[in-house]
């Protein structure tokens, strides 16, 4: 995308960064140069929590979904209340709306003004979802930008995107796989990735 014309922009020279990515990382690069932190286990922090920490919370309040009908019903009456009562809270966690996927309809999230996300139950945003081309496509065309990430609808499928605010989080409830009857919650739990809840993919495939 960078060409030579981008260079007449004037933001671009700005002394201070626009974007608090840039500012982060400028902070960031500060504390290293100063021996303050270590780059390496910073890196191993924002890992474990945006992938692995995070979104297990989700996975689990999937899976629950899954098995527990009651619970299913409050989570799509008071999502808030029914991930806060298995002790997923704080901050980036209130006013949390979970959209279930059907057999007709299939949900996906976005934030497009910025990059708002349900933090207790999937821990920090990926990259691509605070990306330009992520926020502005996935509402204009949600199928082609499904289709890249590997997630094909029936054409009968209803795409709804959900656009968070800092008022209003989403939390997909991806559909159940077939082949599961009978499995333990655990065992569901982890066939939710992170993306199934944000309707970027499917579960996993049961093996
Ligand atoms: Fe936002």
């Amino acid at each position: 995308m960078s060409n030579e014309h981008d260079h007449d922009h004037a933001h671009d020279h700005s002394h201070v960064p626009p974007d608090p990515a840039l500012r982060v990382q400028a902070l960031e690069s500060l504390l290293v140069k100063k021996g303050l932190v270590d780059p390496e286990s910073l890196n191993t922090i924002i890992d474990t929590y945006a992938n692995e920490v995070g979104p297990k919370n989700g996975a689990r309040v999937v899976a629950k979904a899954w098995c527990d009908p009651a619970y299913r019903d409050w989570l799509l009456k008071d999502a808030s209340a029914a991930i806060g009562s298995l002790g997923y809270e704080g901050r980036q966690g209130e006013h949390i709306v979970a959209v279930e996927n059907t057999d007709t309809v299939h949900n996906v999230v976005v934030c497009t003004l910025c990059s708002c996300y349900p933090w207790p139950v999937l821990g920090l945003p990926p990259a691509w979802y605070k990306s330009e081309a992520y926020r502005s496509r996935v509402v204009r065309e949600p199928r082609a930008v499904l289709e890249e990430f590997g997630v094909s609808l029936a054409a009968d499928v209803e795409v709804r995107v959900w656009d968070s605010t800092s008022e209003m989080r989403y939390l997909v409830i991806p559909q159940r796989p077939a082949g599961t009857e009978g499995w333990s919650e655990e065992d569901l739990a982890a066939l939710v990735n992170r993306d199934s809840m944000i309707g970027t993919a499917q579960p996993n495939e049961v093996q």
